[in-house]
């Protein structure tokens, strides 16, 4: 499967989704705790690991924008979002015996550190998990281009996205019994096939500067470390 030892920096995206397990919102002790587990190991294994949550599972800024909340606004929302989930994961790795850091891209003293690149490198070389919160501290981007950006920022070797599903398929796994799981796949191919695993701009960002991206299934405990150690099943986006 994918070589694994190249992965020594990584940089994971966790959707607010994958944080709320069986429930239709928020957050699921369970679900976090097990997910914690897994950033825990691979941080414990040597690698440097850096999250980027997303807050869909509180408040999406298309939605919030769809019922008459300014966009930009509705966007702010949805950053604070992230800023929470940021916060219980940390709490929830720390629970694993493994130090966390929560950095906020937007800057809230009070409750977390502000993220810079430099703060992130010192913790990530502590051994620290750096979670990145508050997505680009922009309006109008999502937190997979930040999982990127991020990625670009900190020279990570990966960006490992967590889905619901194992990888990419030639379509909705879940619906039709005949959709094959792609192996590999080219940024350009990703993008010109308007793939909804992640936007546009995350790929293009991603493209640019040759970070490959792994997709792989959250689903199972486990999952991050056998991603990398170059098993279980994904997909490899990838020049
Ligand atoms: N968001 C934003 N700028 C960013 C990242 C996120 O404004 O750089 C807002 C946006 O409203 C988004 C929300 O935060 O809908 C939650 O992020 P996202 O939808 O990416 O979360 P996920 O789908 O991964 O749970």
């Amino acid at each position: 499967d994918h070589a694994s030892k190249s992965y020594k920096r990584v940089v994971v995206k966790l959707s607010g989704e994958a944080l709320q397990g069986p429930s239709t919102h928020g957050l699921d002790a369970g679900t976090l705790a097990r997910i914690a587990k897994d950033l825990a190991a691979a941080s414990e294994a040597g690698h440097e690991v850096a999250v980027v949550v997303g807050g869909g599972n509180f408040f999406r800024g298309i939605k919030g924008a769809d019922s008459g909340i300014e966009r930009a606004r509705a966007d702010s929302i949805g950053m604070l979002a992230t800023v929470m989930n940021g916060l219980a994961l940390e709490q929830a790795i720390e629970m694993q015996g493994r130090q966390a850091r929560c950095l906020s891209a937007v800057p809230m003293p009070a409750l977390c550190e502000s993220f810079s690149r430099r703060a992130a490198l010192h913790h990530l070389a502590k051994g620290r998990v750096v979670i990145a919160a508050g997505g680009t501290g922009n309006p109008f981007f999502t937190t997979d281009t930040g999982a990127v950006l991020r990625a670009a920022e900190l020279s990570a070797d990966a960006v490992l996205k967590a889905t619901q599903v194992d990888g990419v398929y030639t379509a909705d796994p879940k619906r039709d019994p005949d959709a094959r799981r792609y192996e590999r796949l080219t940024h350009d191919e990703a993008i010109a096939q308007n793939l909804a695993v992640m936007d546009t701009a995350a790929f293009a960002l991603a493209r640019e500067n040759k970070i490959p991206i792994i997709v792989f299934s959250i689903a199972e405990a486990g999952a991050i470390a056998s991603v990398l150690s170059g098993g279980g099943r994904s997909t490899l986006v990838a020049p």
